[in-house]
């Protein structure tokens, strides 16, 4: 034997968060041996379309599980693509799919959840290690003449070395059962299991006798599940646990799906469809290399699933099938890439998708109708991205969209807010920022809070992006109050208390402004009377054709600025401090040194509501003890 080779250290951590955590659910293991066997059936099948000489004399590819009670042995085969020497050690020597670590996080310690995270992480091979003390995986890859074998504890590492047992093709993995796992031997349990788990398959899975090599059975072996393809059977002859059952295979998920659309085109461009929208996002939504998870067959054959024209990014949440009858069977991923009907069977799978989520969107409420906002919450931020990604449909993004907003704590759509504008509103008025309840006491929003004029709070990151492409929503444009110059007054003030607009103009107030411009110098663009104040003193904003404040923030943070661009001070003339302040200027000359500390405060102060750095914390602090000691009057 050669010698052992040490795991890779995260599949050191896999094996002991596997083993401790999912060990009261451990016959998933069987699940995911027979759903890597499926998938390299899967690969073989489509290799052999443009090398037909790979399949040799066994074209007809199974699954193939043969409990030995002797030898205390269960082993999952198939006669797929096998691995050679290197791809043994890649494969199963390292995580290759993704972090371990946040794996780890994802774990939430109930066995129950944790199982349906394993498939999911692409950790699913370790998984055998729950119920096996050592594992021989024996393959032959098609096309090669070289039997390998790989072992391991699961404690130590591995050893590959070539097999003096020979097998046909493929790979077939033995697990050589801990003692408190013999029932993995019993037919009626394997039977049940993968009746369960792994009934749609589309290989037969066989169940049989140990013959003579690894994997190999004798006498008459029984099939054990349907395998046909689901996606083509009558929708009336499919119950609903098969339905998630193959969700939960394809997707590699384990919720309920929210959504589900089956269909059958025919005509020019026939296909099939079986398309799911999850109910919970899967871990790695926001992984940039995350695609859509669309298994394209043409003519019942897997294709790919990483065509990723098939979908768009914002809609990379859906997972499914769909099986073309026009497709070439033997072309290149490159070449479908380009191909018109690749195009537009997209086109149409957006449409259908779209549909749905509006028709679900529109029962909200309705019995047996799933939650949309629910929906929303998981997914919003990624369907989002749809309204400048894709022109076409964004009036209909529009429709589905959803926003927090001043009204109340609830979700709302673009039309209850245009239904609820105040006469003489002309704009849907937005603020974005990082949460709800922070925004909410933003001084930017006083006057339209003081009016009841109703505000769209944007927390999402992808909100920043597509508002200055959107233009108008039915006409109506959006403006940002930490931006836009937004005059309320045209609107019908609705409570009696409002304060009322457009006071006559005070010339000191504009000496005063004038003051603080020469005070601030460069730390500001502008110093201006604002309109949108009704509490504060001062507030920041952006100015008008620039980034937004809370977008430009952002880009800040993730180094794509080098620093924050100008800023303009909005003050409230009405404000009693304002006021004193302007009363204080004389008529001529220099104006008392405290209007000019109080100028540097309340700039700060406006910084610090944004949640923006001070410049020079120190001074900030300095000039802030200065003025407690001079208002503080201890009681008599
Ligand atoms: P995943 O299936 O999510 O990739 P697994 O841990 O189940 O993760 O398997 C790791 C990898 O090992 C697979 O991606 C595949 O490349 C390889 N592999 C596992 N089982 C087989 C098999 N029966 N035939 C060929 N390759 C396999
Ligand atoms: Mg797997």
């Amino acid at each position: 034997m050669s010698d052992m080779q040490p795991f890779a250290a995260e599949v050191g951590r896999v094996l002991d968060l596997v083993i401790n955590s999912l060990y009261t659910h451990r016959e998933i293991f069987l699940r995911e041996l027979v759903s890597n066997a499926s998938d390299a059936c899967d690969k073989l099948r489509y290799e052999s379309l443009s090398r037909p000489e790979l399949l040799g004399d066994r074209p007809d590819l199974e699954i193939r599980i043969v409990a030995d009670k002797e030898k205390g042995t269960l082993t999952v085969a198939d006669d797929g693509i096998g691995m050679d020497k290197d791809e043994l050690a890649d494969n199963l020597g390292t995580v290759a799919r993704s972090g371990t670590a946040r794996f780890a996080e994802a774990l939430s310690g109930d066995a129950k959840a944790d199982s349906q995270l394993i498939g999911r992480f692409g950790v699913g091979f370790y998984a055998a290690f729950m119920v096996a003390d050592e594992i021989a995986v024996f393959s032959r890859k098609a096309g090669t003449e070289t039997t390998w074998v790989w072992r391991s504890d699961g404690r130590s590492g591995f050893a590959i070395d070539e097999s003096d047992a020979q097998i046909a093709r493929g790979t077939a993995v033995v697990l050589k059962l801990k003692d408190d796992a013999k029932e993995f031997l019993e037919d009626h349990r394997l039977k049940h299991l993968v009746r369960t788990y792994s009934d749609h398959v589309a290989f037969p899975i066989r169940l049989g006798a140990p013959g003579d090599a690894p994997g190999e059975q004798s006498g008459e072996p029984e099939q054990i599940n349907r395998a046909s393809a689901l996606w083509r059977r009558p929708k009336s002859e499919i119950t609903e646990e098969e339905y998630t059952e193959f969700y939960h295979h394809t997707a590699h998920a384990f919720d309920e799906p929210f959504a589900r659309l089956h269909f059958s085109v025919e005509g020019t461009l026939a296909y099939v469809g079986l398309l799911f929208v999850p109910s919970t996002a899967p871990f790695d939504l926001y992984d940039p290399a995350r695609k859509h998870g669309i298994k394209l067959y043409v003519k019942r054959v897997f294709i790919t699933d990483q065509l990723h024209e098939l979908m768009p990014r914002y809609l990379r949440f859906v997972a499914g099938v769909v099986d073309s009858e026009d497709l070439q069977l033997n072309v290149s991923r490159e070449t479908l890439q380009k191909d018109v009907v690749v195009a537009k069977i997209r086109q149409a799978l957006v449409r259908r998708v779209l549909d749905e989520l509006e028709r679900i969107a529109g029962k909200q409420g309705e019995e047996g109708i799933p939650d949309y906002d629910a929906f929303w919450e998981q997914f919003g931020a990624v369907l989002k991205e749809g309204l400048y990604e894709d022109r076409e449909n964004r009036e209909r993004l529009f429709k589905l969209a959803r926003f927090r907003s001043t009204a109340g704590d609830g979700w709302v759509s673009l039309s209850d807010y245009v239904g609820r504008m105040k006469p003489g509103q002309e704009a849907i008025l937005t603020i974005s920022g990082d949460n709800a309840e922070a925004l909410m006491g933003s001084p930017q929003l006083e006057s339209a809070k003081a009016k009841s004029v109703e505000v769209l709070l944007l927390t999402d990151a992808i909100d920043d992006f597509w508002l200055p492409t959107v233009g108008d929503y039915e006409e109506k444009p959006f403006k940002s109050l930490t931006r836009d110059a937004v005059d309320l007054s045209t609107i019908d003030a609705a409570e009696a208390d409002a304060p009322a607009d457009e006071k006559a103009e005070d010339p000191t107030a504009d000496r005063l402004l004038a003051r603080m411009k020469l005070t601030l110098g460069d730390a500001v663009k502008d110093v201006r009377r604002s309109k949108r104040l009704t509490d504060s003193a001062v507030c920041l904003v952006a100015e008008e054709g620039g980034f937004d404040l809370h977008f430009e923030r952002f880009l800040k943070q993730h180094n794509q600025l080098a620093g924050l661009g100008g800023r303009i001070l909005e003050v409230n003339v009405e404000h009693p401090l304002i006021r004193s302040m302007a009363a204080a200027l004389p008529a001529e000359g220099e104006p008392p040194a405290e209007v000019e500390e109080l100028t540097r405060l309340l700039l700060d102060q406006a910084r610090v509501i944004e949640g923006e750095p001070l410049p020079d914390p120190g001074a900030f602090s300095r000039r802030m003890s200065k003025l407690l000691e001079a208002s503080f009057k201890p009681a008599a």
